[in-house]
């Protein structure tokens, strides 16, 4: 990991250690409810859920075809069997025997009790009331084992986790209705500057409007947390520091875009510093580096840039790592698909920087990543026209056109 390296005007951190600094700051909301299991997608479990059945629950077929005993099969070459008893899926097999005979099966049908491999249907020749069985097949072929899944009492989900649909489907397979989750994390948002304006109302000669709540609504709402929308907050200290005040007695996060760079105007850094305390203001990355943490009367604080491609970027390293922690989880980690670079770069030493690219196919199979043409970080085309990121590590300088570097898609960022 780089060191940390000083600015002018004060430590600037790798992503890793801000990140770092800020888990330190951060623990996980206690509160738990239950919900049902239609309402549980993107929640995160609060207690282990232990399997309290097998899965599958009971030996089965795998395939629709005849179940034998393998003990009934001839050494070697083709075995003649008489066919006697059927077995369709959700139909009791505690009676049939099939010993020296074969049974009908269907997929998921239970398997008759002493038989232990079934031939596919389409591997069989029928020939009045027998059935030909070819050589070949292992002892336990087509068949599923009860428990062999997951066995009865084995933790299925632990604690911790954030619930994805297909743990759902586990859950619904274990015969679960509900489980116990932590609360949803409350996350005040505002925005900051005197140019800004609310979409819907007419601009004024040096306004523009409001983009970065927006942006940050959402990404908090898929981040699986609740929004509390503040507004945009005007360049004044005073104001702004109350305001945070306020937003801590409420939220689990407060969250602010503008005013965290080293300019006078930038009030945001300052409203804290009375407000609460400071951790760090500087993060080597780009687009994003004001980025500001600390904490308002024990409540986390993120300050994000302003200009908003840099919101998107620093919430993707930072905000969305905090709000999985205070929701008692940890995001999946960002591990980057290789993609040949379409164009050269050349950047700083000591900072990270992400590059919006479109990718292509490639002629040997490789995506090919095209740089779009804007990339200043106030830029939101080139969020909107491009795929993902591209990650240039700390260390790299000069990047020849045709290396191979990481590419995180817009969908891994945003989940
Ligand atoms: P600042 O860090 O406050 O100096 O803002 C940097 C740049 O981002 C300036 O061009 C601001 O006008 C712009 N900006 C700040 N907040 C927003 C916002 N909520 N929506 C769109 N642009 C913004
Ligand atoms: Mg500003």
């Amino acid at each position: 990991m780089a060191q940390l390296s000083t600015h002018a005007d004060g430590l600037v951190l790798t992503i890793e250690q801000a990140a770092e600094r800020a888990a330190e700051r951060v623990a996980a909301v206690a509160g738990i409810e239950t919900v049902a299991l239609a309402a549980a997608d993107g929640r995160v479990l609060a207690q282990d859920v232990v399997a309290p059945l097998d899965l599958p629950p009971f030996a089965n077929s795998a395939v629709d075809g005849y179940a034998v005993r393998f003990a009934d099969l001839a050494a070697s070459g083709e075995t003649r069997l008489p066919v006697s008893g059927r077995v369709p899926a959700g139909t009791d097999a505690a009676g049939v025997t099939t010993a020296g005979m074969a049974v009908r099966v269907f997929t998921g049908a239970p398997m008759p009790p002493d038989a232990d491999t079934v031939f596919m249907q389409e591997d069989v020749k029928l020939e009045a009331g027998t059935v030909r069985l070819p050589a070949g097949l292992k002892r336990g072929a087509n068949a599923r084992a009860a428990g062999e899944d997951l066995p009865r009492g084995q933790t299925a989900l632990a604690a911790g986790r954030c619930l994805r649909p297909q743990d759902l489907a586990l859950l619904a397979a274990l015969g679960v209705t509900e489980v116990a989750v932590r609360r949803r994390v409350r996350v005040a948002i505002f925005s900051t500057g005197d140019e800004l304006s609310e979409p819907g109302v007419s601009l004024s000669p040096a306004g523009i409007y409001d983009a970065n709540r927006s942006l940050l609504r959402a990404l908090v709402v898929r981040a699986g947390a609740e929004i509390v929308d503040l507004g945009i907050l005007r360049d004044e200290p005073e104001s702004l520091a109350e305001r945070l005040r306020e937003a801590a007695a409420d939220c689990d996060l407060i969250l602010t875009s503008g005013g965290v760079s080293a300019g006078e105007e930038d009030h945001v850094k300052a409203a804290v510093e009375r407000a609460g305390e400071l951790a760090f203001w500087r993060v080597a990355i780009k687009p994003g580096r004001p980025v500001a943490m600390g904490l308002v009367a024990g409540t986390p604080f993120i300050g994000l840039p302003g200009n908003p491609v840099a919101v998107f970027v620093t919430f993707a390293f930072l905000a969305r790592t905090v709000i999985a922690l205070l929701a008692g989880t940890k995001p999946a980690p960002l591990l980057g698909l290789p993609v040949r670079l379409g164009f050269p770069y050349s950047k700083k030493v000591g900072r990270r920087e992400y590059v919006r690219v479109s990718l292509v196919p490639g002629p040997d199979g490789v995506a090919v990543a095209r740089k779009h043409p804007r990339d200043g970080a106030g830029a939101l085309i080139s969020l909107t026209e491009s795929d993902g990121l591209v990650e240039l590590a700390d260390e790299l300088t000069v990047v020849a056109e045709g290396t191979i570097a990481p590419f995180l898609a817009y969908e891994m960022l945003t989940g």
